[in-house]
């Protein structure tokens, strides 16, 4: 089996990343370079070592096959939740526009609501908070998830994500997580999150 075609790459850096207020240059590009790539290099690794994997023993306990079959998920899940986290980031905060704008105020009561409720799913979660849209009912939600592979509710899909892994603030905010997510919130790209609405509700509309 060639390994080539299953290489992942990670996602082009993004300058305006470099010049946000409230970020040291050091804070993102540590988290960028180091912790995203480091994912994305591990499942290069863990996909070539699937390959020759054991699957005669694999055990629910202790298997090579389960280790590297977790090990997978979870680095997998840590490429794709900070790409559409630094793919979010860079902007200029503020309110997002058109009908995302018009949902948020219609599931939440008001944009200062669910502003308020996704700020308090960043200080109460042990990795990310994240809005998304719930096909079961139709709406949107606040989750939160204690690690890259614990939480995260299926089917739905993501609109804007935070991480709040002390990896991301503690060189610029040490312990006041609190500053570190207004700040996020001020930084955020709302052109990213219409964009995954948009594609969202195109989908559904030609379903
Ligand atoms: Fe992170």
């Amino acid at each position: 089996m060639s390994t080539s075609s299953r290489t992942i790459n990670p996602i082009p850096f993004n300058p305006r990343l470099l010049s946000m207020p409230g970020f040291s240059e050091r804070q993102i590009l540590e988290h960028f370079n180091v912790l995203y790539k480091g994912y994305v290099n591990k499942v290069n690794e863990i996909r070539e070592k699937l390959q020759f994997a054991n699957r005669q023993e694999a055990n629910a306990t202790y298997s090579e096959y389960r280790g590297l079959k977790k090990g997978e998920t979870y680095a997998m899940d840590g490429v794709i939740l900070h790409e559409l986290y630094f793919e979010n980031l860079g902007g200029t905060g503020g309110l997002p526009r058109g009908n995302l704008l018009y949902r948020l105020e219609e599931d939440f009561g008001s944009i200062h609501s669910w502003r308020h409720d996704f700020m308090a799913a960043g200080m109460a979660a042990r990795g990310w908070a994240i809005l998304t849209f719930d096909p079961r009912d139709g709406r949107l939600h606040n989750y939160l998830l204690d690690a890259h592979d614990h939480g995260l509710v299926a089917n739905t899909t993501a609109l804007l994500i935070l991480d709040v892994y002390e990896h991301a603030y503690f060189i610029d905010y040490g312990t006041r997580r609190a500053d570190y997510i207004t700040a996020f919130m001020q930084n955020v790209d709302w052109t990213a999150a219409e964009r995954r609405w948009e594609k969202l509700t195109t989908q559904q509309d030609h379903s």
